[in-house]
């Protein structure tokens, strides 16, 4: 095994655990985001990067949102269609 790791592999997005940056530039997180953007960021970003787990919280975060954004099933009233 002549080859050191390291010079080879480094080169490639390795070195941070499969951080993104390309993503990363193209999605950067707004100053004061809403919760709205920083569930789309959060859910955007587990897609396609690895360089951070998301947090319980987030999680959290997300599945309150998506919960209190989709009407509910059961007392949504069924518009008549359009003639
Ligand atoms: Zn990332």
């Amino acid at each position: 095994m002549p080859n050191k790791r390291g010079r080879d592999s480094a080169n490639k997005a390795e070195q941070n655990r499969g951080i993104n940056a390309e993503w990363h530039k193209a999605h950067k997180m707004p100053k004061n985001p809403t919760i709205t953007q920083r569930v789309a960021w959060h859910t955007e970003h587990a897609k396609h990067c690895a360089c951070r787990e998301m947090t319980p919280k987030i999680r959290e975060m997300i599945a309150t949102h998506i919960a209190a954004s989709k009407p509910r099933r059961a007392c949504a009233p069924k518009k008549p269609a359009r003639r």
